[in-house]
């Protein structure tokens, strides 16, 4: 693993297909992130460029920062890097200096010129580089699976020797692509579809329709410990807890058993969207997987989402249940997921709920709500938790 020694950290941006002025926002939201995920390293320095941030760790620990640094949307790798002056002999007995605290016996240089009025071409620093560690060090040169890549780069102030590269979590800034609502239960998929929006750079609010008494706090406890694992991801996130038990008694009251899901999706619908209009969000975000459940076939999702509403994201539409909890565990959210609590849909579950509800029976059962009158209740009713990376005692306060 990495000396503690380095004194940088050099980030490579993620997929930056965008130009101009999508670039820069690009740039200047994944900044706004890195900084708040390093929040508690207050004397790490930055200084971003068009292709790379470079922070400065200012006696940081280096492997702590790059720990914190692997959960940032929208970096495809950085790297623990030194710098120094650009002379080809300085940069030699750097990268011969770092190469001695490695493991391994093969290497390979990568320079790149980003300032190209650098009188030296990238070949020339390769042999130089090389030169100097065939020379003073055991290692040799393998080019094809070489243990490890020595990479320089040179700056138009100045060179960096750095010799790994550490995965990024890739993907987009979160927030660049605006703000969702995600419809969070205390099951395994949502958390794992709030993870994959935030990855394409939507951040994330969730509402979680809770049932009490037949729903318990440990239910709703284990709700706010998934959201606040997503904070890993995004520095702090809302969860609104709608009152759930009048809007579904009533159902229970008025509607036969095998529509009533269709008609609670109906209202959970109304009421996310209602709340994400109020919460200035762009679309509402759920954990449908493609016939996972009887509410989750084509036939009931277009009778579910035939009224007005934001587009609906569903990131695991067509992820089968294994491929789900693959990412749950990836994510830490699976060990908690799976804590047997009831939520307000498995203490309502019919015995025969339909898989291909009809339209006009729908607006039958509904003709008998006054549906604005409910959702707006249950929306005002709502009561919001802020969470904040690292402030567990927050959730728990809430019970
Ligand atoms: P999950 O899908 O998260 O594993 P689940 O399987 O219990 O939970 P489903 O019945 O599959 O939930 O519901 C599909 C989606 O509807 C969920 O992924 C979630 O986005 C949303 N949803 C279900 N119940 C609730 C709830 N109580 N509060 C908020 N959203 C919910
Ligand atoms: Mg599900």
């Amino acid at each position: 693993m990495y000396n503690t020694n380095y004194d940088y950290i050099v980030c490579r941006y993620g997929e930056l297909s965008t130009k101009g002025k999508n670039r820069k926002n690009f740039i200047a939201c994944l900044t706004r992130n890195v900084r708040a995920q390093l929040k508690d390293f207050p004397a790490l320095t930055y200084q971003e460029t068009y292709d790379r941030l470079y922070i400065t760790l200012n006696g940081e620990n280096g492997l702590e920062v790059s720990e914190s640094l692997r959960k940032v949307f929208g970096l495809s790798s950085f790297s623990l890097a030194m710098k120094c002056e650009r002379d080809l002999d300085v940069i030699a007995k750097l990268a011969t200096d770092l190469i001695q605290e490695e493991e391994g016996k093969t290497f390979k240089i990568m320079a790149r010129r980003h300032d190209k009025t650098f009188e030296h071409i990238s070949d020339t620093i390769n042999r130089h580089v090389a030169t100097s560690i065939l020379q003073n060090t055991e290692w040799k040169v393998d080019v094809r699976q070489p243990d490890v890549k020595v990479i320089v780069e040179i700056r138009s102030d100045s060179a960096y020797v750095m010799l790994k590269k550490i995965e990024g979590a890739k993907g987009y800034p979160v927030g660049i692509q605006g703000k969702a609502m995600l419809m969070l239960s205390g099951g395994i998929d949502s958390p794992v579809a709030g993870y994959l929006m935030m990855k394409r750079g939507v951040k994330l609010e969730a509402i979680h329709f809770a049932s009490p008494p037949y729903t318990s706090a440990e239910a709703q406890k284990k709700v706010t410990d998934l959201a606040q694992q997503l904070t890993e991801y995004q520095n702090e996130i809302k969860v609104h807890i709608v009152p759930f038990t009048d809007v579904q008694l009533e159902i229970y009251k008025k509607v036969p058993e095998s529509y009533a899901i269709t008609i609670m999706r109906r209202f959970m619908l109304r009421i996310g969207n209602e709340l994400a209009n109020r919460r200035n969000c762009l679309a509402i975000a759920n954990g449908e997987s493609l016939g996972q459940v009887a509410s989750q076939t084509l036939h009931s999702m277009k009778e579910i989402t035939n009224i007005p509403s934001l587009p609906i994201l569903r990131p695991l539409i067509t992820y089968d249940k294994i491929e789900i909890i693959d990412l749950a565990k990836e994510i830490d959210t699976y060990e908690t997921s799976i804590l047997p609590f009831e939520d307000c849909c498995t203490i309502f579950t019919p015995k025969k709920p339909t898989t291909k509800p009809h339209g006009d029976k729908i607006e039958r059962y509904e003709s008998a709500f006054d549906i604005d009158a409910l959702v707006k209740d249950a929306v005002d009713r709502i009561e919001t938790l802020t969470l904040k990376r690292g402030e567990v005692e927050n959730t728990e306060m809430f019970l």
